[in-house]
């Protein structure tokens, strides 16, 4: 990979986004920093330049007081002086703006009299501070008019060469400074996002082995409780329900190519038969009826598969009305009383007079068949298969059937509502393994339950919860 590729690939990672950010807010947090010291040490010594222009007025307001203005005037010369011509004047002023005297002006000779300033002294009668900037004069002046006695102004001024030098210090100091804090933010802020992001790496490591083929790996989780173990977590999860749903998908379509492979077979021997046999018209006969037969129980298969996904999108899917629960597994067992009996089997069915509730008749008729016919097909002879209707709590009604047949293991009974799934390895028993699964779409389709409790040797009971009323039902 080249260079520039490289660069261009590290610029649009997020460890680079985040370093950026932080290597910003850093620096934006210590110019501003900057910035308030900046204006704290500049009115500091602004204070301080004022206070001694102040001082200074108080000085020439009471010599004048004291020894008159010629005194003044001698003062101002040797003050100017002994501060150093280049750094101090002194101007004295009439109050008509005429100059009445004034230290040596050669070095300050463009500084002139602001009138402005000297006619809002007059007016005010405070003191005026002014700042004035000569062109191509390094430094500031600040001057100060302030009244000293009657009839006198003093015109005062001092340069800001202080200010100045302070200011080019500083500037020195922050441009240094924030050199050497962006380097340090970059280096931190690029350590500190590379830490982060570590876990995120291992998530994508690991989502990149499973893209590869490998489902059965997971994201290491730290035990740390962040974000990332948050996330890596929930990966994890999401994982596990993937690869259930992938290993349930292959086992479904193992079964469908199983159990359709038979009825086929089955069909493909008998179309052979007829077409190699010198048979008689009655045993094409029953080789049709034969066919048919079959086909039958591999359209019966599809249908069911197909009403379970129509089933399993909801409750809008049902054909619901008002129907009495209580007839409808009273009729149910009638039908499958014969069955009942051939095998030997005493089939009892008890339930009050009449239970209404909102459903579709024809899914819940097959569901209670689903049973009965379970029922019946896994109870040896001589067994007992009890039915009940009964009100449960909270406006629903329960349907219970009983049976003292062979019983599921609890291995089994975790998996019987699969579709396909068959308890029985050898599958002595005709079945497509979608019985089950058909009960627990109606039931929860109709915003109800199916449970199965069960004993292996002993029996099992199948209970359907189902409410009374549909909340979406249009009366
Ligand atoms: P099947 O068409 O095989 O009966 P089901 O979905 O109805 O399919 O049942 C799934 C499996 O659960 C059956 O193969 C059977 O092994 C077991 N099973 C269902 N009902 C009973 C029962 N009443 N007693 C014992 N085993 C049962």
């Amino acid at each position: 990979m080249s260079l520039k590729r490289k660069i261009a690939d590290i610029r649009h990672t997020l460890a680079f986004r985040l370093t950026l950010w932080y290597a910003g807010i850093f620096m934006l947090s210590a110019a501003v920093a900057f910035f308030f010291f900046y204006l704290l040490i500049t009115s500091v010594i602004r204070q301080q330049t004022d206070q001694a222009l102040s001082s200074e007025v108080r000085t020439f307001s009471s010599i004048l007081a004291a020894r008159g203005p010629e005194a003044v005037k001698r003062q101002a010369l040797l003050q100017a002086q002994a501060a150093g011509e280049k750094k101090i004047f002194f101007r004295l002023l009439y109050i008509t703006g005429q100059v009445f005297s004034s230290s040596n002006m050669s070095y300050w000779r463009d500084i002139g009299i602001n009138r402005v300033a000297v006619k809002r002294l007059l007016d005010s009668r405070s003191p005026i501070f002014d700042i004035i900037k000569v062109p191509d004069r390094k430094h500031k002046i600040r001057v100060l008019y302030a009244v000293i006695g009657p009839g006198l102004i003093l015109q005062l001024g001092q340069s800001m060469e202080n200010h100045t030098r302070i200011i080019e210090v500083f500037r020195k100091v922050f441009i240094t400074t924030m050199v050497i804090i962006f380097v340090l933010a970059v280096v931190v802020g690029w350590f500190m996002a590379r830490r982060a992001l570590v876990g995120v790496e291992s998530v994508t490591r690991t989502a990149r082995r499973i893209s590869e083929g490998s489902l059965e790996k997971r994201v290491p989780v730290k035990k740390r409780a962040d974000e990332i173990d948050q996330l890596a977590l929930t990966f994890n999860r999401m994982l596990d329900r993937i690869e259930k749903l992938v290993t349930g998908i292959k086992e479904m379509s193992d079964n469908i190519a199983h159990d359709l492979k038979s009825p086929i077979t089955r069909i493909r021997g008998i179309a052979e038969v007829s077409m190699t046999s010198d048979s008689s018209l009655k045993e094409y006969e029953a080789m049709a009826a034969g066919t048919i037969e079959e086909c039958d129980r591999l359209l019966d298969m599809i249908n069911t598969m197909l009403i379970i996904s129509r089933t399993e999108a909801g409750v809008n899917q049902l054909d619901c009305q008002n129907l009495d629960i209580s007839k409808l597994v009273t009729d149910a067992c009638d039908i499958f009383q014969a069955p009942a009996e051939d095998k030997g089997l005493t089939l009892d069915c008890n339930g009050p007079g009449s239970i209404s509730i909102d459903g579709d008749v024809r899914l819940i008729q097959r569901l209670v068949a689903n049973l009965l016919d379970n029922a019946i097909k896994y109870t040896p002879a001589d067994g007992r298969i009890d039915v009940s209707v009964s009100p449960g709590e909270n406006r629903t009604v329960e349907i219970a059937v009983k049976d003292s047949g062979v019983g599921i293991s609890g291995q089994d009974l975790e998996h019987i509502f699969e579709r396909f799934y068959r308890c029985d390895p050898s599958r002595s028993q005709t079945g497509t393994g979608l019985g089950l699964s058909f009960a627990r779409a109606v039931a929860r389709a109709h915003n109800g339950e199916i449970t199965g409790v069960s004993t292996l040797g002993e029996g099992s009971t199948f209970t359907v919860m189902l409410p009374k009323n549909q909340p979406n039902l249009v009366e």
